[in-house]
């Protein structure tokens, strides 16, 4: 970017966060030259969530990472063309554990015909054919009392309960309804078995049970936007910590970063903040009234934990992904990351990549890596995958924000932050972590080139745009 366009100076922006958000606003604020522009990220890399890093010479991710086809189209277009031909686009082949028996997920209906236990089965179609009959629940509503309603109780209690018990460690009575909204896109039998129908040869489309996937992991992706950002002038710090974020009363006015032993500071026209929204109220100076500090503490995520297992063989299955939302082990997903770009090489080495839902400071969280190698090995024996092969060693990564923790009481404290934010000049708040949603990359890139469309050259934000568009994200519905 041209530093100065004729006598005009270009306003300062500083974006809080390294991963997808904060790099796709970086990317496309630069090209359009309407900014100086600054990434301040805490890591000592960037990608955030989607970041990618090699284990033995295996591209991996933090847990199973697809972009999914179903992307705005023009977030769509831009990846492909940053991406070239290091973008694939894969076949899903994953396996879901239901009622002991292995069914080939996404579902597809001859599959689940055959495999399913007929009991099972025979269940899910009386539960199809009631819900027209089926009363509400009196209570209150709840992600249960939703589900229930819509969908019956045999895949309810089956598969979403236990799985969500075990992401988030809460019942699922206490969980908000949200998060069916947000999470659950076949919300009533008859959606699923649309859904399914479209796995039918002749009704596919070209991306159906399809996924992108880059060559050197998810991670590639923020990787080549980043690059692109930088071509156009962006600047990104990492292993920066920014200490406070500056207000005169209802305007933020500057960022503060420690640098050495020196406290740095930034004047800003605007500060783009996806990081998490309970970190960014910490740092604000002066702080937020008491009532937004006190709903703050009142939000959580949940944390997770992944354990890489590397063992010695040219590949341990022929799946990317096990789906386990059996309550008997305490993982949710298993991913083997040479099957999401179809590596041949290395040879002689596999990682098996598992997602174990934990919270810092839990008797999982600080447990060694060996410790939890061992569980891991005794824990793919007891679904029937036993590791027969040489194991080298089991690696781990924790993310402290993995999840937003989407319990009856979220949103009226989300609420009371949020329009705190909202009520603020020079401070735009979005992304996973700062807008505390389930969203996946493409949303957060999209929530990213929403937010550089709506300021201008001079750096100032059209509200009004904002609001609305604000309104369009609050609907984005998770793929898994
Ligand atoms: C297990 C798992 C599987 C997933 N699978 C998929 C999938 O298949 N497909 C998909 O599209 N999405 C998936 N997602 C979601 C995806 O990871 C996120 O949508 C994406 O990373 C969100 O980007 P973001 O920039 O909003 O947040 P993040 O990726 O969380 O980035 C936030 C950044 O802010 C930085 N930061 C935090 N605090 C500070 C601070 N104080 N100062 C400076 N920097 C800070 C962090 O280090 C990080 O780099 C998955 C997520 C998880 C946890």
């Amino acid at each position: 970017m041209s530093r100065e366009n004729g006598n005009r100076k270009p306003p300062v922006i500083e974006v809080l966060g390294a991963g997808p958000a904060g790099i796709a606003a970086a990317y496309a604020l630069a090209r359009t030259g309407k900014a100086d522009i600054e990434v301040l990220e805490r890591a000592g890399a960037i990608g955030g969530n989607s970041a990618s890093f090699r284990i033995d010479d295996i591209w991996c991710d933090y847990g199973s990472h697809r972009f999914h086809p179903v992307a705005d189209p023009h977030v769509l277009e831009d990846v492909k063309r940053i991406m070239g031909d290091d973008l694939l686009l894969r076949p899903r082949h994953g396996r879901i554990r239901l009622g002991g028996r292995w069914i080939h997920f996404p579902l597809k209906p001859l599959d689940a015909l055959v495999k399913l236990p007929r009991t099972f089965a025979l269940s899910l179609l009386a539960d199809s054919f009631m819900g027209r009959f089926r009363k509400p629940s009196p209570g209150p509503r709840t992600f249960s009392s939703v589900l229930l309603e819509g969908l019956g109780p045999t895949i309810s209690e089956n598969f979403y309960f236990p799985y969500v018990k075990k992401l988030w460690g809460v019942e699922p009575e206490k969980l908000a309804v949200k998060l069916a909204e947000r999470r659950i896109s076949g919300n009533s039998v008859s959606r699923i078995l649309l859904k399914m129908m479209r796995m039918l040869p002749g009704l596919k489309g070209k991306t159906t049970g399809r996924f992108y996937y880059p060559r050197q992991g998810f991670g590639q992706i923020s990787q080549k936007m980043a690059e692109a950002a930088r071509s156009h002038g962006a600047r990104f710090r990492l292993n920066t910590e920014i200490t406070r974020i500056e207000r005169q009363a209802n305007r933020v006015t500057g960022v503060w970063l420690r640098d050495g032993d020196k406290q740095v500071r930034r004047e800003t026209t605007q500060v783009l903040s996806t990081i998490p929204l309970t970190a960014l109220v910490a740092l604000m100076d002066p702080p937020p009234p008491p009532e937004v500090v006190a709903a703050a503490r009142k939000i959580r995520f949940r944390g997770m934990i992944l354990l890489y297992l590397v063992l010695e063989c040219d590949r341990f299955t022929e799946f990317d992904a096990h789906y386990y939302p059996e309550l008997s082990i305490p993982i949710s997903r298993m991913s083997e990351p040479k099957n999401y770009n179809g590596a041949t090489a290395p040879r002689g080495v596999s990682v098996l990549c598992a997602e174990l839902p934990a919270d810092p400071g839990d008797r999982w969280w600080n447990m060694s890596d060996e410790e939890l190698g061992k569980h891991f090995t005794r824990w793919l024996a007891q679904v029937d995958l036993p590791v027969n092969v040489p194991v080298r060693r089991c690696e781990t990564r924790r993310l402290a924000h993995a999840y937003p923790v989407y319990d009856l009481d979220y949103e009226p404290n989300f609420r009371t932050i949020d329009d705190w934010f909202m009520g603020l000049d020079g401070l735009l708040v979005f992304g996973r972590q700062g807008l505390f949603a389930h969203d996946n990359t493409h949303h957060a890139f999209a929530m990213a080139y929403g937010a550089a469309d709506c300021l201008d050259e001079n750096g100032q934000l059209d509200r009004a745009k904002w609001e609305s568009l604000r309104e369009v994200f609050s609907h984005h519905t998770v793929e898994d």
